[in-house]
C-alpha cells in the first residue's frame, strides 16, 4: 500500500512563521477542507491542536463533526444542507452566510460569519444588503459573530488585492457604526488566505484563514516576498515486483517505453486510482530520488528503474503541478483519502 507521510516538524516549521506574522496562535485558523488538502483532517487536526490552534475551517458539517473534539470554533464554509444543521448544529460552529436567501433557512440561535462580496464574485452579500442581513439574522436571534471576505487575487502582482482589502475597511467601518446602533456586539473581521497574510505589511485583523501556507506552498508571482516554507506531505510506494527487460523491450500500457539497454524494472503500488494523476510518455517525471516514471502511470501501478522496497514518489509536489499545468492545491487535494497516513 501507498503511504502519505506527514512532517510534523515541518508542519510545526510553518505554524511558527504563520504565527510570527499573525502575531498570536489564537489568530490563526487552520484550513482543514477537503481532507484538509488531501493531507488527512484528522492527523493535521490531531497536530494543529497539539500545536495550539484552536480555530478551524471547514467546507461543510461532515468535516466539522469528524473534527469537533479538537477546536473551540470550527468555520463551516459552504453548508448547503440546512437540515442537517437543524439537526447536527453544534455550538462550536460557526455559519458562513454566503446569501441573504440562506438566512430564512438558517435555524435560530445559531452562529454566523457574513461573507461579503468585495470583488471575487463567488460568494457572499454585496455591501448594500449587509444592514438587510444583519437585520435579518438578528430577528432569528442568530448571533453575528463575524464578518468576512476572500481575495480573488492575493497571490498575484495586481493591485486587485488592495482595491478589496480597502472595500473590506469600508465595510468594517460601515458594520462598527450599525452595531453601535443596534446595541450590539462588535463581530470579528477577517479577509485573509495564506497569500493574503503574507501580502500584509502588518496584520491587524482579528483572524486568518490559512490553508496552503501551513502546508508548505504559497503559489504565488515569484516577486512577491514570501516566506520559504516546508512541504509537510510526502508520497511513498512500495515494490509489488521486478524483472529484467533486454534492449528493445517495452513497459506498460501502449508499450510506449522502450528500453535502450538490458535494465532492472520494479512496478510499484501507486498510481492515479491513488489520485496520483496520471502521466504518459509525452511527460517527464523523476521521484524524489532521481527515478524517472518510465512509460505510462497506470490506475494502481508505476514503473521505476530500480528494485528498492519502499520509494519516495515526490516530497514536494511543486514539479508535479507544473507538469500537470495546474497549482499544488490540486495535487495534494487529488491524493485518495484512503492512502494510509503516517506522522514523522
Ligand atoms: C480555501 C479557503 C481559504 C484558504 O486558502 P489558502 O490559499 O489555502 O490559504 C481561506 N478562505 C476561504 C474562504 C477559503 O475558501
Amino acid at each position: 500500500m501507498p503511504t502519505i507521510k506527514i512532517n510534523k516538524n515541518n508542519l510545526f516549521d510553518n505554524l511558527n512563521i504563520i504565527k510570527n506574522k499573525v502575531k498570536h496562535s489564537n489568530k490563526i485558523a487552520v484550513v482543514l477542507k477537503d481532507n484538509a488538502y488531501g493531507h488527512g483532517i484528522l492527523e493535521m487536526a490531531s497536530l494543529t491542536s497539539e500545536f495550539g490552534i484552536k480555530k478551524a475551517v471547514v467546507r461543510n458539517m461532515d468535516e466539522a463533526l469528524q473534527i469537533k473534539n479538537y477546536f473551540d470554533e470550527i468555520l463551516i464554509l459552504a453548508q448547503t444542507d440546512f437540515e442537517q444543521l437543524n439537526t447536527s448544529y453544534s455550538h462550536a460552529f460557526h455559519i458562513v452566510l454566503n446569501s441573504l436567501e440562506h438566512i430564512e433557512k438558517l435555524p435560530k440561535n445559531i452562529k454566523v460569519h457574513i461573507k461579503v462580496n468585495t470583488g471575487m464574485n463567488r460568494n457572499g452579500i454585496c455591501q448594500d444588503s449587509l444592514e438587510v442581513a444583519i437585520s435579518g439574522l438578528l430577528k432569528k436571534n442568530i448571533q453575528i459573530c463575524g464578518i468576512m471576505t476572500h481575495y480573488k487575487n492575493a497571490d498575484t502582482v495586481s493591485c486587485d488585492y488592495y482595491v478589496q482589502k480597502q472595500h473590506f475597511y469600508n465595510i468594517k467601518d460601515k458594520v462598527i457604526k450599525l452595531c453601535e446602533k443596534l446595541s450590539q456586539p462588535q463581530p470579528i473581521f477577517h479577509s485573509c488566505n495564506s497569500a493574503g497574510l503574507f501580502r500584509c505589511e502588518n496584520f491587524d485583523e482579528d483572524l486568518a484563514r490559512i490553508g496552503i501556507a501551513m502546508y508548505g506552498y504559497l503559489d504565488n508571482d515569484d516577486v512577491l516576498d514570501f516566506p520559504k516554507l516546508k512541504p509537510v506531505l510526502s508520497l511513498w510506494a512500495n515494490r509489488i515486483s521486478t524483472r529484467y527487460l533486454n534492449k528493445n523491450e517495452s513497459v506498460g500500457y501502449g508499450g510506449t517505453y522502450k528500453t535502450d539497454k538490458k535494465i532492472i524494472i520494479s512496478t510499484y503500488d501507486v498510481g492515479y486510482g491513488n489520485g496520483f494523476l496520471r502521466i504518459n510518455e509525452n511527460q517527464e517525471f523523476f521521484t524524489k530520488d532521481g527515478y524517472r516514471i518510465l512509460g505510462r502511470v497506470s490506475m494502481d501501478n508505476l514503473s521505476l528503474n530500480t528494485d528498492k522496497d519502499e520509494v519516495c514518489i515526490f516530497d514536494d509536489v511543486r514539479s508535479l503541478a507544473k507538469l500537470h499545468n495546474t497549482i499544488s492545491y490540486e495535487i495534494t487535494t487529488t491524493l485518495s483519502p484512503f492512502i494510509k497516513k503516517e506522522i514523522i
